[in-house]
């Protein structure tokens, strides 16, 4: 088991440089989730850390070790693709003896950590088949499996799931993170999906075009994005955003736009006031599950209700989805519970937990 160091480390491809000065310690044990749109460089960084791409500048540590020029295969990582990568003519446990093999291990120790791995994947009653013969989910299993028994300081993964249906793929997602803990490893794992990041990351590294945005918990990237895009990028409804100025009345900070004034929270405006927000213009972010339309909240938040009209609702079973009109220039998505009985063109009072709400600079 080891961490992993990455100091200064760039990715160029000609005039392209897919990574940009990528600085993170990844803690022993720890599962990091590299997440950003299509593009941002997160396969590349992976594929650096496994000896699969050169790095243009900067230096990989595993460990202690140096590892820059150092053979993927003697990197002590196991990798695994969405694309499985099985070698069809095999059998499954042949599939996972092969890494094994190649490294001229025991045949008696290769038959003891393919059988171990098969226990714990649960695939010990498919060892005999061949790749085509298994489903999408047990294939995923078995490409596991070959990662497994190779005993890496790292796991690295590449959108493992992306291939499987939706629901196999949440169920996917815990037996991961069960086996992630389970083997006490270091996993890096790179996806699209802001859900799989969420659920499964001890932390969070959130990328766009090559440069590392934010690396938290996914309870501080949640709940404190460090910018616009990370704010926007991280959670489903997305965050409302709404252009306006902070301004400062009578010791109190607001934010406005032409048809909204809304207060912010003492503790709020005297962060803003310090940072010289006073007189700027910002964006205001408010989460669709932070607007309320009950009536206790309506009356202990005076200053920031408001009204507007009900667009479009999406009734989603246990919650809706209001689309609401008349609040900044944008539509403005509520998250509220469906037995409020709102309807489509409805007019509504809706509150905002200011408490919640975060200022943006402009991009
Ligand atoms: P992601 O995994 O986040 O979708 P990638 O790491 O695959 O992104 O790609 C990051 C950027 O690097 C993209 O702009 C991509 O076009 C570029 N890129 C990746 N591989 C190559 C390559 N072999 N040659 C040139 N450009 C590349």
């Amino acid at each position: 088991m080891a961490g992993l160091t990455l100091n200064h480390v760039y990715k160029r491809y000609g005039d392209v440089t897919a990574v940009k000065d990528f600085n993170l310690e990844i803690n022993d044990k720890e599962f990091l989730v590299l997440v950003g749109p299509s593009g941002c460089g997160k396969s590349t960084t992976l594929r650096m850390i496994a000896g699969l791409e050169e790095i243009s500048e900067g230096e990989l540590y595993i460990g202690d070790r140096l590892v820059n020029d150092v053979a993927p295969k003697d990197r002590d990582i196991a990798m695994v693709f969405q694309s499985y990568a099985l070698y069809p003519h095999m059998n499954v446990y042949q599939n996972m003896a092969f890494g094994l093999k190649l490294r001229k291990f025991k045949k008696d120790e290769i038959d003891k950590r393919v059988k171990e791995a098969a226990r714990i994947l649960d695939i010990e009653h498919l060892l005999d088949r061949k790749p085509k013969a298994l489903s999408g989910g047990q294939r995923q299993r078995v490409a596991l499996g070959r990662a497994i028994v190779r005993e890496p300081q790292v796991f690295l993964m590449d959108e493992p799931l992306s291939n499987l249906d939706a629901k196999l793929r949440v169920q996917m997602r815990t037996e991961i993170s069960k086996l992630a803990k389970r083997l006490e490893t270091t996993v890096i794992y790179v996806t699209h999906d802001q859900t799989e990041a969420m659920t499964m990351g001890d932390r969070i590294v959130v990328m766009k075009d090559g440069v590392i945005q934010q690396a938290d918990s996914p309870d501080t990237i949640y709940n404190h994005p460090a910018n616009m895009f990370v704010a926007g990028f991280i959670g489903s409804p997305a965050m409302n955003f709404i252009s306006g100025t902070v301004l400062e009345e009578s010791g109190k900070l607001h934010f406005k736009t032409n048809n909204l004034d809304v207060e912010i929270p003492e503790g709020k405006a005297k962060l803003l006031k310090d940072k010289g927000y006073a007189g700027k213009e910002v964006v205001f972010g408010i989460r669709p599950e932070d607007i309320h339309d009950e009536p206790v909240f309506l009356e202990a938040s005076p200053h920031s209700v408001l009204k507007s009209k009900v667009e479009v609702s999406e009734n989603m079973g246990s919650e809706m989805y209001l689309y609401l009109s008349g609040i900044g220039d944008e539509t403005v998505v509520a998250r509220v519970d469906a037995r409020s009985g709102v309807e489509m063109g409805d007019e509504v009072k809706l509150a905002f937990d200011m408490n919640k709400c975060h200022i943006f600079d402009k991009e």
